[in-house]
């Protein structure tokens, strides 16, 4: 049976850190969360955000705007808050609807104010390995292994996915650390021939049970960034858990893995700008 990376609970230790990094800084964070049109599941993501928000002293200020309010409004809204002192940190909960293109609406946040770290200059920090922010569902992932005494170096490390939010950036924060790193994705011919190579398997693809045991090399870690609706309505990852537990080393449970990590990280890079920004 697999040791459980347990990422809701190592979250809660983060987001305190971070509450407690606020009220040493004496500072009040600013963190704006943008919302375009109604779709219900970036509403939920929004809504806990702001909850993080609260639990870690970080003020969050919500912008909602109407699917038909048009990219040009968008655009004038983010050159607002790159121009407001109080806000450290915006948010534009992807996806947009249609006729907005996201690569305009994220480039034109101020890099410093990128806590999601999707900007291209800081794409190319997070490539170079000195950033200030680092995308924050692979960070979270690296925060998790370090936490649970899992060195990447000297591992195979295969990622299956090559997304910009996750997989790429997953794949170059593990070569970072000095793993030998195997990117997969939808056209790699043989992927369980990839896969079973894993010292440390991580799924990033949006597939429930793709990643099935007899694709697992016995005694791998095995990270599930995968949040997928089952047939039966639960949410889950791409690897289907029960078998894979049993003969993983570490294994992520969806829920309470990666997500959890994810949120935590946004907190931190929250703050990490309000430091910069007041030069303490
Ligand atoms: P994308 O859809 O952008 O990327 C999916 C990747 O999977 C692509 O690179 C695609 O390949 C690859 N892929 C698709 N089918 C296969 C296959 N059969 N075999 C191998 N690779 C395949 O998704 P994201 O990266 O944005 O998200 C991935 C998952 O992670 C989703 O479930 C998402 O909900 C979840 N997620 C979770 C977060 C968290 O906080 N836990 C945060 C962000 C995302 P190709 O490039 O060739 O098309």
């Amino acid at each position: 049976m697999a040791i459980i990376l347990d990422g809701k609970a190592y979250a809660s230790v983060v987001k305190e850190k971070t509450k407690a990094e606020v009220e040493r800084l004496g500072l009040t964070p600013g963190l704006a969360v943008v919302i375009v049109g109604d779709d219900g599941a970036s509403r939920i993501y929004v809504n806990n955000k702001k909850k993080d928000c609260a639990e870690c002293g970080i003020k969050s200020e919500e912008f909602a705007l109407p699917a038909e309010a048009g990219q040009d409004k968008l655009l004038g809204l983010i050159d607002e808050l790159n121009n407001r002192d109080d806000i450290n940190g915006i948010l534009v909960q992807l996806p947009l609807p249609e006729g907005y293109d996201e690569q305009v609406v994220i480039q034109a946040i101020a890099p410093h104010k990128d806590v999601d770290a999707f900007h291209m200059e800081n794409v190319g920090r997070v490539m170079d390995g000195n950033f200030t922010f680092a995308p924050c569902t692979p960070y979270g992932v690296m925060r998790l292994l370090e936490h649970h005494g899992i060195d990447p170096a000297g591992k195979h490390c295969v990622v299956v996915g090559r997304s910009n939010i996750v997989g790429k950036p997953m794949a170059m924060l593990l070569l970072h650390k000095h793993a030998t790193v195997t990117i997969c994705h939808s056209r790699t011919p043989d992927l369980a021939e990839m896969t079973r190579k894993a010292d440390i398997l991580v799924a990033a693809v949006g597939k429930p049970k793709l990643i099935t045991a007899d694709m697992v090399k016995p005694g791998a870690v095995v990270i599930d960034v995968a949040i997928n609706r089952g047939d039966d309505g639960k949410l889950c990852g791409d690897v289907d858990y029960a078998p894979v537990e049993e003969i993983a080393s570490h294994i992520t449970p969806v829920p309470g893995g990666v997500g959890p990590m994810t949120r935590a990280i946004l907190m931190e890079n929250t703050v990490i700008a309000a430091k910069k920004a007041s030069g303490k």
